[in-house]
């Protein structure tokens, strides 16, 4: 499969000049593929928006000639917000969703690192380090570390430099107590390359290496969203309800809870939901589902999966009714299209309060809750912060 990728991404790039882009394909996985940055790419081909659309042409280097302009995007900006309609709307295709190639981890060597074997403990001035032993993209995962200097030491995962990450490579500090400290690290979706984790105290720096096991993709789902729903995909008012999340992920502070997580409904999120590779107009770029949905009756309370402040609630055009909280360490949970809002911004709200009712706002075809727990603003599985404190 990989093989037959590189034989068409090259059958592509030799008989163009330029390469056409595919179903399937982001501007991550084809920067990863071309050893390219995110910001290189858009900076090559004049990119206004990381949408690509099927057909549009891409060129990989300064030399190769620029195609003409782009087909210009209006498709969601990645956070997707409906469960596949009933029936035969959803069209599964066989297509694989965002192939990515591998590329060999390459440190610049630097005084004093020390270059750590998966899965293993390790020490850094007397603090035990705990990664854990494998990772699959849409993971979320704790870096663990125990000794008296545990808070004192700078965490950094140097492998989200060149990913498409909010806040990459951020120094951040551990959260604890009686010894135990802990700082929590986001796989995003469409990494397929090991996690770095960097650990600074004093003058002495280690890095641990996170391998990743590939996560068995589904087939793109195409969904066609109806002309109503469709047409709040390019509302006028987007930018502004994505730029309020995108403020509110800058959130850190200490975390708020001390009890494990908790579902939002008694019922379960519809299998494989979360990660999802969707288009949702026909033609349209093929983007993540960052969320686990859950269909429920209009009208059934959504409670809180755990303890928060509420930064958002309001109506606004995509996501529809949506309230967001905030648990402190970066961690925050949203929950979208509700038929009403029970709680207002400011508001502390425990675990299993409830916030709101189900609903179909926003971008939705049918009532349903979209659940997301975010890391620093990235997308994680939500199904792996139930009956945990931590991931
Ligand atoms: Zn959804």
């Amino acid at each position: 499969m990989k093989a037959l990728t590189f034989t068409l991404l090259a059958a592509l790039l030799t008989s163009a000049g330029a390469y056409t882009v595919q179903k399937g394909d982001t501007l991550y996985s084809l920067a990863r593929a071309h050893n390219l940055k995110v910001e290189d790419l858009r900076r090559l081909n004049n990119l206004t928006s990381d949408n690509l659309v099927i057909g549009q042409q891409l060129r990989f280097s300064a030399s190769e000639p620029l195609a003409p302009a782009s087909p210009a995007s209006s498709a969601p900006s990645g956070f997707t917000l409906t469960p596949p309609p009933a029936g035969s709307a959803a069209a599964p295709t066989t297509a694989a969703p965002v192939p990515v190639p591998e590329r060999p981890v390459s440190l610049p060597d630097k005084a004093n690192s020390v270059i750590v074997k998966p899965g293993s403990h390790f020490a850094i001035g007397g603090v035990n380090v705990e990664l854990p032993s494998v990772l699959s993209m849409g993971d979320a995962f704790v870096v663990r570390l125990m000794g008296e200097q545990a808070q004192n030491v700078v965490v950094r995962f140097p492998s989200e430099l060149g990913e498409d990450v909010r806040q990459p490579n951020e120094a951040l500090t551990p959260y604890g107590a009686a010894g135990v400290y802990l700082v929590p690290g986001r796989v995003v979706l469409g990494k397929t390359t090991p996690v770095i984790v960097e650990l600074t105290l004093g003058s002495e720096v280690v890095r641990g290496i996170i391998p990743l096991r590939p996560r068995p993709g589904g087939p793109v789902v195409h969904l066609r969203l109806a002309p109503q729903v469709a047409e709040k995909l390019t509302d006028p008012g987007k930018a502004a309800e994505d730029a309020l999340v995108n403020k509110a992920y800058l959130s850190r502070g200490l975390p708020r809870w001390t009890k494990p997580f908790t579902a939002p409904l008694s019922s379960q999120p519809i299998p494989g939901s979360f990660g999802q590779s969707r288009t949702y107009t026909p033609g349209s770029p093929v983007v993540y589902h960052y969320g686990a949905d859950y269909l429920a009756k209009s009208g059934t309370p959504i409670h809180a999966i755990n303890d928060g402040t509420v930064v958002i609630a309001g109506n606004y055009p995509t996501r529809g009714n949506f309230v967001m909280l905030d648990h402190g360490g970066g961690v925050t949970s949203l929950y979208f299209h509700q038929s009403r809002l029970l709680v207002k911004v400011g508001q502390q709200v425990k675990r299993g309060d409830v916030i709101g009712l189900v609903g179909s706002t926003g971008i939705a075809e049918g009532a349903h809750l979209h659940l997301e727990v975010r890391v620093r603003g990235e997308a994680t599985q939500p199904a792996e912060w139930f009956n945990r404190l931590w991931p």
